[in-house]
């Protein structure tokens, strides 16, 4: 199995010198590895079964033996418990999706009959109470990368690593990758992505529209025209949920009917991406879709029918499916929910998901870019993302791309080069050779000149 660090990194074997000591207790629960809230197995101290209270802290249990630097837990399966979700409510949350919900099915049956401001008024009682929920944390989740920035912190102080070269995330050093995507969610939609078009282009984004392609507001006919005009004005079209009834995670059998549903649409649109109706996931399921990325996971989804999140803002795989998660809140979530129109929110998780080097992505609807002050926002949004881009040198990519770079760096290797390092691989002339430093206790990531 792959080491977490050189899977996250990318750096040579010799630098990943965590283990893990010891037996585990066979209780998962919640504790801290420093800044980072986990769930897992530990040998630390007492398993919570809250995120909240005095977690028991993994690394004051950190020892070192024979040159490697002693976990008391495992730390791939720390990272896989917050990227998969398994973690009690984000759990509870898939379970919820199971057991038949009158509510949730009524709610889908008469949503399109609702005023906007009925439904909201729905919505904000569904999620009354979210800013006291503790983890995963508001309105950016950064544990994964909190985990790795300490566990190679530990292979720098402890380990006797005396440099920690790795394959830098994002092509041409950029500092961290945007992606624009659009759902299309009913006709009002439709006949508003010319003009979206028209808006992106202006500030140079390729973004992606998501299609559904059995919509029940559409016919066969009008679907295929939306696609063929979106691609042949240059946009990346995907895969959205199939009808969008708010069902397809329902159950298994079901899932796997409407899978192969989906497969052949994805075909007929010549997509290689899928997102869900609503975020709902189970992400397991995903390997039964003929996809290669997915963008159904939030990083943190306390304003989403389905709660959790994937507490990462780097892609991820989930076996043969990179997913590229949604790391920024949804236009609607921004207008209707928290009633703010403005690029606030979305300003304070740029700077959170830059300061990790992250994907910054998001989802802007169509049908909900029409009202004249909410499209003025999302016009702002795209001067923040184009200056982030001019500025900083941000990569600003649709999903493909995305998925192809992911991809291309999972199979790069690190070479000593005389005294330095090369990248070696497809795509290896795009990539940059990055360093793990400590400076002042902290750890910083360098790219090299
Ligand atoms: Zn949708």
């Amino acid at each position: 199995m792959i080491h977490p660090l050189v899977e996250y990194f990318r750096c040579p074997e010799h630098v990943a010198v965590l283990g893990r000591g010891g037996q585990l207790p066979p209780e998962a629960g919640y504790f801290r590895f420093g800044a980072a809230t986990c769930y897992g197995r530990q040998s630390a101290g007492e398993p919570s079964p809250d995120p909240v209270g005095s977690l028991v802290d993994a690394a004051a249990s950190v020892s070192v033996a024979n040159g490697k630097v002693v976990l008391p837990f495992e730390l791939a399966e720390a990272v896989d418990n917050l990227r998969h979700e398994q973690y009690p409510e984000a759990q509870r949350a898939i379970e919820h999706i199971s057991t038949f919900n009158l509510s949730h099915a009524a709610y889908y049956l008469v949503r399109p009959l609702l005023s906007v401001g009925l439904r909201k008024h729905l919505q904000r009682l569904h999620w009354r109470g979210w800013r006291e929920i503790p983890f995963p944390a508001w309105p950016v989740d950064t544990s994964v990368e909190t985990l790795m920035r300490q566990a190679v912190g530990l292979a720098l102080e402890r380990g006797g690593v005396e440099e920690f070269p790795f394959i830098w995330f994002w092509p041409e050093g950029a500092p961290a990758a945007v992606m624009m995507t659009h759902d299309v969610e009913g006709p009002s939609g439709v006949a508003f992505c010319g003009d979206l078009m028209d808006l992106d282009a202006r500030n140079g984004i390729r973004s992606s529209f998501h299609v559904v392609p059995d919509a029940p507001w559409s016919s066969r006919v009008s679907t295929k025209q939306l696609v063929a005009d979106l691609k042949r004005r240059g946009f990346e079209v995907n895969v959205h949920d199939l009808t969008h009834d708010g069902h397809l995670f329902r159950n298994r059998d079901r899932f796997l009917r409407h899978a192969t549903a989906i497969n052949a649409r994805g075909r007929e649109f010549g997509s290689r991406g899928f997102r869900s109706g609503a975020m709902y996931r189970r992400q397991g399921w995903f390997a039964s879709l003929d996809i290669a990325y997915d963008m159904s996971v939030p990083n943190v989804a306390h304003l989403e029918p389905q709660a959790g999140g994937c507490c990462t803002v780097m892609p991820f795989f989930m076996g043969h499916v990179l997913e590229l998660p949604l790391t920024a809140s949804q236009d609607y979530t921004v207008f209707h929910i928290l009633g703010d129109y403005s690029t606030r929110l979305w300003q304070e998780q740029i700077d959170r998901i830059l300061a990790q080097h992250g994907l910054i992505s998001f989802i802007a609807h169509p049908d909900y870019l029409i009202e004249a002050r909410a499209r003025d926002v999302y016009t702002e949004l795209l001067g923040l993302l184009a200056r982030l881009r001019d500025g900083r040198g941000a990569w600003i990519a649709p999903p493909s791309e995305i998925d192809r770079w992911w991809r291309s760096r999972r199979r790069m290797r690190l070479v000593r080069h005389g005294t330095s390092w090369r990248v070696e691989g497809p795509e290896s002339e795009r990539a940059r050779v990055a360093y793990a430093r400590l400076r002042d206790g902290r750890v910083v990531y360098e790219v090299a000149a």
